[in-house]
């Protein structure tokens, strides 16, 4: 479902992805961990095209990302192109970004009225299931300041799964969170996950990574350290680097 092969990006002249290799297979969980500017969100806004890369290719379900290859040559996409393969892509951020002044359910109604078109009335009654399934159908008619962090969290999960995406991307979801609010949004995740949904989750929280992920990659410094199953990675790293990060987090 994505593909990355040698990534690279710079900011300026400062290199934040040194040659990222990775594969992550449809319907996986892929947790992604690593210390504090080791690039990881800088890497999910590459799959998603926030972030363009400088070297490399990224492909997401066998088509490369922002780019058009021909004859061996790379052509960037038009903003149309690029909105197009993003509206397949849900992602959810550390921090909520839910439109603060309409409802949860007016906020998971938006992209599917005002992106694709959908009328009013069916993108309402997907909304409320949508809603209903993250566990806030009696909160519909709630404003984000009106929502706990979690509550808030789960609205953002259930707007990014109403455009129907093929993949969702988690940036430390739940690292803005209280503790207690913490388990609630992990809960929505975990039945994403069971459901066959594919997701790339950046996250500290190593107990959800090990239970409910099927990969794990460890990244320091732009690159990917070490990989395999969660259990592994986590219970037997190979790499001093690894060993001493977990040491710090677990
Ligand atoms: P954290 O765990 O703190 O979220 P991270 O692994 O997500 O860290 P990134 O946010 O990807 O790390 O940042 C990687 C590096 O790239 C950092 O050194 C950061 O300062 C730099 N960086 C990120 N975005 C930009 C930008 N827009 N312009 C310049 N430098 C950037
Ligand atoms: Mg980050």
């Amino acid at each position: 479902m994505v593909k990355a092969e040698a990534v690279h990006k710079y900011f300026g002249h400062v290199q934040v992805l040194k040659g990222i290799d990775l594969e992550v297979r449809a319907g996986e969980v892929f947790c992604i961990v690593g210390p504090s500017g080791s690039g990881k969100s800088t890497f999910l806004r590459c799959i998603n095209h926030l972030e363009q890369i400088n070297a490399g290719r990224l492909y997401v379900d066998g088509t490369l990302v922002g780019y058009r290859e021909k004859h061996g040559k790379l052509y960037e996409l038009r903003d149309r192109e690029v909105a197009a393969q993003r509206r397949d892509i849900g992602m959810v951020f550390q921090r909520f970004n839910l439109f603060p002044h309409m409802t949860a359910r007016e906020n998971v109604m938006e992209a599917p009225v005002q992106v694709k078109g959908t009328s009013k009335r069916e993108a309402r009654d997907r909304a409320d299931q949508l809603l209903d399934r993250v566990g806030l159908g009696d909160k519909r008619d709630g404003y984000p300041a009106q929502l706990s962090g979690g509550q808030q969290q789960r609205v953002a999960i259930a707007r990014a799964l109403a455009m129907d995406p093929k993949l969702m991307l988690f940036d430390e979801p739940t690292s803005a969170l209280d503790p207690e609010l913490v388990g609630e949004v992990l809960d929505v995740m975990r039945d994403l996950a069971q459901d066959g949904m594919t997701m790339v989750v950046v996250t500290h929280e190593m107990g959800f990574a090990r239970e409910v992920g099927d990969s794990l990659v460890f990244m320091d410094d732009g690159v990917v350290v070490e990989s395999g199953s969660p259990r592994q990675v986590l219970s037997d790293p190979q790499h001093e680097r690894t060993k001493s990060f977990l040491s710090k987090v677990l």
